[in-house]
């Protein structure tokens, strides 16, 4: 891959491929000799970054993540119209309820935008997931769920995303992004959530140029020896700030409230006491984020906003508030104030679809307003955002798959 390093459309494309196991090598045309030289024997006059290079001789200039995965022979298209049960999103909730819903037997297809392992596979270590004392990546989490996933025989789509949901009796249509449509007889959304958009001057222009959501691991190397800043006081942010130290010169958590302790787990506290170049300010919030073509300086405002102070910052990672996937279902599925999906007893009175009345029967646990469409993990409304949680839901939601389908 040859791309600036500072342009968001390179960020995007190495994550793609760090996400989905596609290894790369990534040249930088502003350091590298090689990179030039690949753009000279390519041929064109003007090539478009970030430009994939394969063995074959082949270039895909600024790809999509579709094309990407096409060409690097992940699965995009479904092999059947119609299964027994679709998961849309392939995180610890998705892929624990496929796993369950091939291994008893049911006709089972993954749909992902991105990537296998959602929000986890993001997470740089695991250390409270039952079974592994040593910690795990969220990367070989996700890479082995899928492995498990497909032993069973579930199809696992990539670089798809479902846009819309039709329901019509017992069959349930989903639409995607390429305009195909797929049709199931139970529908399991595990779309989970993502990072709240932080407001603060310049954002926007530099997300993806040294602003970023999220982890970000694939810019581990690009921090080395510099300074780097996190927002946010939750477990994600403290694993960030372990993971960056380990590169960064130093690295600093911004935090808004005055300890630690109310939002971060204990071992994940004391860890970051311990090492040296973390520092945490409390009280501080951020203003501004400043610099040319990639984030170069930070503007805090200090002391509960008595203060502003510039700092030289070669990244930012923001680990805010969460808003769940759910706008592409539409007004179908009744969801909370905050839109995530109602489930089980949460669902009442005129929300409850009217075929339940038909059914006469009330919405399973971890089923939604509508029949035979059920949800589970962090998108779901009271879930406890949590890898174990998700899986635990994602297997759980399966019983209630068979009920329904067994009364169907
Ligand atoms: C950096 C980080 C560290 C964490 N560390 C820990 C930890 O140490 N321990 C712990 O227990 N928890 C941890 N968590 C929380 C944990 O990862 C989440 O609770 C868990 O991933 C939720 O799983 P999920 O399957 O519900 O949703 P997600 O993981 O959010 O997965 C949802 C998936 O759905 C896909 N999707 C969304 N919309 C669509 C659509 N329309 N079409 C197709 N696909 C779609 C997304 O791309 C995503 O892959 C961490 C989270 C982060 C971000």
């Amino acid at each position: 891959m040859v791309g600036n390093q500072w342009a968001p459309a390179s960020h995007r494309v190495k994550e793609f491929l760090a996400r989905n196991n596609i290894p790369y090598l990534w040249l930088d045309p502003e350091v590298s000799e090689e990179a030039r030289r690949l753009m000279a024997v390519s041929g064109k006059q003007k090539l478009e970054l970030p430009c994939l290079f394969f063995t074959d001789g082949s270039i895909l200039e600024k790809p999509e993540n579709r094309e990407i995965a096409e060409r690097c022979g992940l699965k995009t298209s479904a092999d059947m119209p119609f299964y027994d049960l679709i998961v849309v999103g392939a995180g610890p909730a998705g892929l624990a309820g496929a796993v369950y819903g091939a291994s008893e037997g049911l006709r089972t297809l993954v749909v992902e935008r991105k990537a296998p392992g959602g929000q986890a596979g993001m997470s740089s270590r695991i250390e409270n997931y039952l079974g592994f004392p040593g910690g795990v990546s969220g990367g070989e989490l996700a890479r082995r769920a899928v492995a498990q996933a497909r032993r069973f025989g579930v199809e696992v789509l990539t670089a798809q995303e479902a846009v819309g949901l039709a329901v019509d009796g017992p069959s349930k249509t989903v639409k995607l992004g390429d305009g195909s449509e797929l049709k199931c007889r139970a529908l399991l959304i595990a779309t989970g959530v993502s990072y709240r958009q932080l407001e603060a001057g310049g954002i926007e222009r530099l997300t993806g140029a040294g602003v970023y959501y999220g982890a970000a691991m694939t810019e581990g190397e690009s921090v080395r020896n510099q300074d780097v800043y996190i927002i946010g006081g939750a477990n994600s942010a403290g694993q960030a700030a372990m993971y960056f130290s380990r590169f960064a010169r130093t690295v600093t958590m911004l935090v808004r409230g005055p300890s630690l302790s109310s939002r971060m787990s204990r071992y994940l506290i004391d860890q970051i006491h311990a090492v040296d170049n973390i520092s945490v300010r409390h009280g501080a919030e951020l203003l501004e984020v400043q610099g040319e073509t990639r984030l170069e300086r930070l503007v805090i405002a200090c002391d509960d906003g008595q203060t502003a102070e510039t700092v030289p910052a070669a990244a930012l990672f923001i680990f805010i508030g969460a808003v769940p996937h759910t706008d592409w279902l539409g007004d179908r599925v009744a969801r909370d104030e905050s839109g995530f999906i109602l489930s089980g007893s949460d669902v009442s009175g005129s929300r409850v679809d009217a075929d339940f009345h038909l059914q006469n029967r009330s919405p399973y646990l971890l089923e939604t307003s509508l029949p035979g469409v059920f949800v589970a993990g962090d998108v779901r409304h009271g879930s406890v955002k949590r890898v174990a949680s998700a899986v635990g839901e994602g297997s759980m939601a399966v019983t209630y798959v068979h009920r329904y389908l067994s009364g169907v």
